[in-house]
């Protein structure tokens, strides 16, 4: 199994070994619809970062109160801040699968999430290798709505970015981003040298580093 098709088993909440054929199937046939529809499509840019006290943060004279960022921010000066969208064409495909068929949405909705995950990932690994070159070292991607980084702030992300102009990504009233596969978030840049796990704290085995967010 690929990675993103291990992704896609997880989200499903399958164990690694106890996926089926026939789910297995069905998450290669969502990738293949997925790959003729999905367009990947990002903004990105790099401010000033201000990290005040244990709790606040100023970016580019937004104010944020999170705790949690705050310390995985620590000593970063600036922040990559980003909005990215798989495309309103896959949410029209999810839509015209669930009229009909269930279980096929359930596997598409997986297989979506973990495309936008994949092509991040991708993404990030490009970012590092120019971001060493100057000198800086990532912090992970960090979205609102984690911890204690409000989602009220993915409407000043979108905002600063110009997310709808750019890549037609905008959220509904209730902080629902539209189209649906797509995420926003802020990677702390900093001087020290301090090797991320792609995948975030989660998924790292430094437990004790200071700058964990969790
Ligand atoms: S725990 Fe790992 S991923 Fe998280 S900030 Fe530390 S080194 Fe980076």
């Amino acid at each position: 199994m690929d990675k993103r098709t291990l992704e896609a088993v997880r989200y499903l909440g399958y164990g690694k070994h106890a996926v089926d054929d026939q789910t297995l199937a069905l998450i290669r046939d969502s990738f293949e619809n997925l790959e003729r529809v999905a367009k990947r499509r990002i903004v990105y840019r790099i401010f000033e970062l201000k990290v005040l006290d244990e709790e606040h943060l100023n970016i580019e004279g937004l104010e944020i109160t999170s705790r949690n960022l705050a310390k995985n921010m620590k000593g970063c000066t600036q922040v990559v801040m980003l909005g990215a969208t798989l495309g309103v064409e896959v949410d029209m495909l999810m839509k015209r699968y669930s009229l009909t068929e269930m279980s096929r949405t359930v596997v598409l909705q997986a297989c979506a999430a973990a495309m936008l995950e994949e092509y991040l990932n991708n993404w990030q690994k490009s970012l590092k290798e120019e971001m060493t070159s100057q000198g800086y070292f990532l912090r992970p991607r960090f979205s609102p709505g984690y911890g204690d980084f409000s989602i009220l702030h993915q409407k000043d992300i979108l905002g600063m970015l110009d997310c709808a102009k750019k890549i037609g990504l905008t959220m509904t009233e209730s902080s629902m981003l539209t189209p649906t596969k797509s995420v926003t978030a802020v990677i702390g840049l900093g001087r020290e040298e301090v090797h991320c796990h792609e995948e975030g704290c989660e998924s790292c085995s430094k437990k004790d580093c200071i700058y964990r967010r969790n």
